[in-house]
């Protein structure tokens, strides 16, 4: 039996594992792949706070490393349901049941599907939701970039390092994205936009992306444009399909809490970007991560 098992090492389930160690909780941290989640996949990091500018993958392992350190058990799995016995509770991957007193969930989010034809047809075959996944295979090639949000910006300005040009393409005329990535996106001379406009279709030929159909939604005008790749950042979606039946989530599948980041179901805390919550950042899964590793030993303590 263990104290807490937190899913998901992201860093909210880094930070909660950290903090439920530290109160010599019997604490495990169950992983599908490697740690860091989202993390992994941005190459720099100029907002958490000690680091002027850290790599995902360096800030990661800075992360992880303590841990094992601490006590820590780093289980290998991907968790298919959570059920509540009321005074523990099962987690299960497809081989394992474990028992446990409370469950921190920390699944994290999904890059949201754009839905337009020609999206699943063309993925990776120049459709990528990753920059700095794929980014280097499109070198000297005009890109699109769709989405207006911190996302779309950031990693639209990593791409200019390989394309030629780099088109953002809004539905709005007015970017989401924080003010110092819009300023330095106005300021780069390979990235253009589109403004008020949608992708219509992605074109190709029977092996890569070779045009884009976009549709303005003011006038309802259609045109055609060449670009060698489509990068779609249009929002996330909750990773929240092993809480189903618990009754914990609202209609979109974020999970809801309180400040303690306590579901409705005692015992069953959730932390990060799995939350219904305003600010999806790594300073804010860190915060979430050190309430819940801290409520998780105060629940043991009334709890037994
Ligand atoms: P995640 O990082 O999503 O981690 C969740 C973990 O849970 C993953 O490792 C996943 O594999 C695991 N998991 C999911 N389901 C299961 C399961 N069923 N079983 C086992 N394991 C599971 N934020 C910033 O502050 N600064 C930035 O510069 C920044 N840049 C970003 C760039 C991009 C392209 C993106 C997409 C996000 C960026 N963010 C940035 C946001 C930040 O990465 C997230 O807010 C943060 O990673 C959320 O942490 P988390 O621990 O809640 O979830
Ligand atoms: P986001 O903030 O939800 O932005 C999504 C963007 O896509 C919005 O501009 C939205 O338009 C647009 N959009 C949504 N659905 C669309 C559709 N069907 N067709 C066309 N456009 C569509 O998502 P995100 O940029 O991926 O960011 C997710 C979280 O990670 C945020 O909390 C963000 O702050 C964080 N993040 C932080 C950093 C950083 O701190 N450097 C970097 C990346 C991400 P509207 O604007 O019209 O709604």
């Amino acid at each position: 039996m263990y104290d807490t098992i937190i899913i998901g090492s992201g860093p909210a389930g880094m930070t909660a594992a950290l903090y439920a160690a530290r109160s010599n909780l019997k604490t495990a941290l169950i992983e599908q792949g490697a740690p860091g989640g989202q993390m992994n996949n941005t190459l720099d990091i100029e907002n958490y706070p000690g680091f002027d500018l850290i790599t995902g993958p360096e800030l990661s392992m800075k992360m992880h490393e303590p841990l094992e350190k601490m006590g820590v058990e780093n289980l290998y799995g991907i968790v298919t349901g959570i059920e509540d016995k009321g005074d523990h509770k099962l987690v299960k991957t497809a081989d394992t049941t474990y028992e446990t007193k409370t469950v921190i969930v920390a699944t994290g989010a999904k890059h949201r599907l754009l839905g337009a034809p020609g999206e699943a047809t063309y993925t990776s075959r120049g459709v990528s939701y990753c920059a700095v996944c794929d980014g280097a295979f499109f070198r000297g090639q005009d890109l699109l970039v769709v989405g207006g949000g911190d996302s779309a910006v950031e990693e639209a300005l990593f791409l200019t390092r390989f394309a030629s040009s780099v088109t953002i393409i809004h539905r709005r005329d007015e970017l989401r994205a924080q003010k110092v990535l819009q300023d330095r996106a106005f300021a780069n001379d390979k990235i253009k936009f589109i403004w008020d406009s949608v992708v219509k279709e992605i074109k190709g030929s029977d092996i890569k992306v070779d045009s884009v159909l976009v549709e303005n939604v003011k006038t309802g005008e259609l045109s055609e444009h060449a670009f060698g790749g489509v990068f779609i950042y249009v929002g996330l979606d909750p990773v929240s399909g092993m809480v189903d039946g618990l009754g914990i989530t609202d209609e979109q599948g974020w999970i809801v809490t309180d400040e303690l980041m306590r579901t409705v179901v005692p015992g069953i805390f959730a932390i990060g970007d799995v939350r219904q919550k305003h600010l999806r950042q790594i300073t804010t899964a860190v915060g979430d991560g050190a309430i819940a590793g801290q409520q998780a030993y105060q629940y043991i303590v009334e709890h037994g």
